[in-house]
């Protein structure tokens, strides 16, 4: 194996030669004004897979998710967020800094929250509680172990929230992960949220953008929020186009890549049980633990680096392979040869 085999994150996936050609060819104008052809073409086509409202082009999940927040709240309000969320943990305290909003984690049971700490979160405890404006959720859940959270689950924390006036936003980066695993149509699986984000860079391929969703005037309230923090772009049809083929052609192959994470925990559970919990390797994520067999995941992050794989390490328990575009059922099979020879 001569080329690199990189799990550290489905976000390495490169363009496909499809995406080059049209990122090539696009039809572009200013998108400033509107008017680009093709981001509008990809907007629509975003908020019609998920039958929402409106749709607008971000250039990352990170800015779609803050920008959704920043949308929303007021100084001082509060924002129910996961525990093991990417809007918490992974985006410089970007709640506090751009929205100076309280953000209060949630405990999650399998990636799914107890519906009584959602009320006990907003019970009012007099005159000097904050508002609790939104809960924050994201599907597939914890981007280190990518657990697809159920329409009929969504549904419900969704009709509990907004019971207590919160806007439901949904982090779906990995929403076609959730989709693929479930079986569910993403407009389904989306049905109960307000406001969504999906990723068009990580499982399906694209070089960069992600896609805000809501109601028209929601977005047209986030357009005049990108614009503030320096994220509307002049020709962004050229990347857009890529964004269009992502749709139209990685969307149905993303089983590929569960099955990929799923052959991956199988073999190495018939090798060692307590390597991979291939229950709960759902999506296209895989936890590996080496300490059953006495080591450590650094220890096997810098064993598997002379195989030329490379995988991420969660902590000194866990290293978190993620599969996508970039790997197949060789690659699997070769990373499956050097764990069992590094760990035998
Ligand atoms: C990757 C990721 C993001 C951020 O997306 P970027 O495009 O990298 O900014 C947000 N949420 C989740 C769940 C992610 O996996």
């Amino acid at each position: 194996m001569n080329s690199i085999i990189d799990y550290r994150s489905d976000a390495v996936t490169l363009a496909t030669f499809e995406m080059r050609q049209a990122m090539a060819n696009a039809e572009v104008g200013d998108d400033f004004a509107g008017e680009d052809p093709t981001v509008n073409r990809l907007e629509k086509m975003s908020a019609s897979l998920f039958n929402k409202e409106a749709a607008m082009f971000v250039i990352s999940g990170t800015m779609a998710n803050q920008i959704a927040i920043m949308a929303t709240v007021h100084l001082g309000d509060e924002v129910l967020v996961g525990e093991e969320s990417h809007i918490y943990n992974l985006e410089n305290g970007g709640l506090a800094a751009l929205s100076g909003v309280q953000a209060r984690p949630l405990k999650s049971y399998d990636g799914m929250f107890d519906l009584n700490d959602i009320k006990r979160a907003v019970e009012f405890r007099g005159i000097e509680s904050s508002s609790v404006k939104v809960l924050c959720l994201e599907n597939t859940y914890d981007l280190n172990r990518g657990i697809p959270l159920t329409e009929t689950y969504i549904s419900s924390v969704s009709d509990t929230a907004h019971k207590y006036d919160m806007m439901v936003y949904l982090d779906g980066a990995r929403i076609f992960n959730a989709a693929a695993a479930l079986n569910e149509k993403p407009s389904v699986l989306c049905k109960g949220v307000d406001v969504m984000q999906f990723s068009l860079c990580k499982g399906l391929s694209a070089p960069v953008g992600c896609m805000l969703l809501g109601s028209k005037k929601f977005i047209e309230r986030a357009k005049v929020i990108r614009h503030r923090i320096g994220g509307a772009m002049a020709q962004a049809g050229h990347m857009a186009a890529a964004g269009i083929v992502a749709l139209e052609t990685m969307v149905d192959r993303i089983q590929d890549d569960h099955l990929n994470a799923k052959r991956l925990a199988v073999e190495l559970t018939k090798f060692n049980e307590g390597l991979v919990d291939v229950e709960k390797t759902l999506t296209n994520i895989v936890q590996i633990n080496p300490n059953c067999v006495g080591k450590d995941a650094f220890y096997l992050d810098n064993a598997l680096q002379e195989y030329g794989v490379k995988v991420k390490v969660v902590d000194s328990t866990t290293c978190r392979l993620v599969t996508h575009y970039g790997i197949n059922v060789n690659d699997i099979d070769h990373t499956i040869y050097a764990i069992k020879s590094i760990l035998s």
